[in-house]
């Protein structure tokens, strides 16, 4: 479970990142974070996992966070094995060596993310939608009980990006709490739950997908024509989410019509 209370951030001389959020997760449920490059979904991430001061405000943790970040790159050669195998360090005492069962964990969990097969590999030659895998794997093998993720299907073909929504939506099943940023709209509505829509720094609005995350909401928050339509998919009435990639303008109108209403 994870609470922030009046939650504010922002880097020394400049303006407010996000002010006056707050925002409550219960365990078993997902919620994803929905924003424009620059609106500061990685600081809040950040700030939540304890890797950030938040300026104002207060965030109430689980303990056993498990944070996945952005793909990065590591100037250390380890085995992609060692990197996951990584994620027992806590669970070993400061002069063990990991026991049997951390090897026998890892390589469950290498198994369960799909990458079983990269164990031998050396982490720096992964392509970045692999490391983003090999990340998934480390934090999951922390036994985190919340797990705080980047934008984890970035760099994932179709067939991964696949993958790891199933392994997020059966990880909440089993009572993990799932906080995620995507700039998937679809995803967000695929995998159910919360969002998290920041359109600015004193408007970050909460509530269930189905309700939040409409064609309206969108065009407003990438400024952009972006439409829903409901499919039937195998017989079963499913929402998809499309952008007009032509139509900047009539995100504008929206925005000039829905500030003249206002006034
Ligand atoms: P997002 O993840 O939504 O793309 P970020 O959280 O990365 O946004 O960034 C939010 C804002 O904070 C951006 O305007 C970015 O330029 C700024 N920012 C990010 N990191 C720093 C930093 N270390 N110092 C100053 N400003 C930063």
């Amino acid at each position: 479970m994870l609470e922030l209370m009046d939650l504010g951030f922002r880097y020394p001389g400049r303006d407010w990142v996000f002010r006056h959020t707050n925002l409550t997760i219960a365990s078993g449920s997902i919620t994803s974070i929905l924003g424009p490059n620059g609106k500061g979904k990685t600081t809040l991430l950040r700030c939540i996992a304890g890797l950030t001061n938040p300026e104002e405000g207060r965030v109430i943790r689980d303990p056993n966070i498990g944070y996945v970040p952005q793909a990065t790159t590591s100037s250390f050669a380890y085995s992609v094995f060692d990197m996951v195998l990584m994620g027992r360090a806590k669970k070993v005492s400061t002069f063990g060596t990991p026991g049997k069962a951390d090897v026998a964990q890892t390589r469950s969990v290498l198994e369960r993310v799909g990458i079983d097969h990269l164990a031998a590999s050396n982490f720096t030659e992964l392509s970045g939608g692999q490391r983003q895998l090999v990340l998934v794997a480390r934090a999951l093998n922390t036994d985190c009980t919340f797990m705080i993720l980047d934008e984890p299907v970035s760099a994932l073909d179709l067939r991964n990006q696949a993958h790891v929504l199933q392994l997020l939506r059966e990880l909440a099943a089993e009572g993990m709490g799932i906080l995620l940023t995507t700039h998937h709209p679809d995803h967000a509505l695929h995998l159910g739950g919360d969002a998290v829509v920041m359109y600015g720094p004193e408007e970050i609005v909460v509530g269930g997908v189905e309700s939040l995350v409409t064609g309206e909401t969108l065009s407003r928050l990438y400024g952009i024509d972006v439409a829903t339509e409901t499919v039937l998919d195998r017989g079963s009435p499913r929402t998809v989410v499309y952008t007009r990639y032509d139509n900047f303008a009539v995100a504008d109108d929206d925005l000039r019509l829905k500030e003249s209403s206002l006034s």
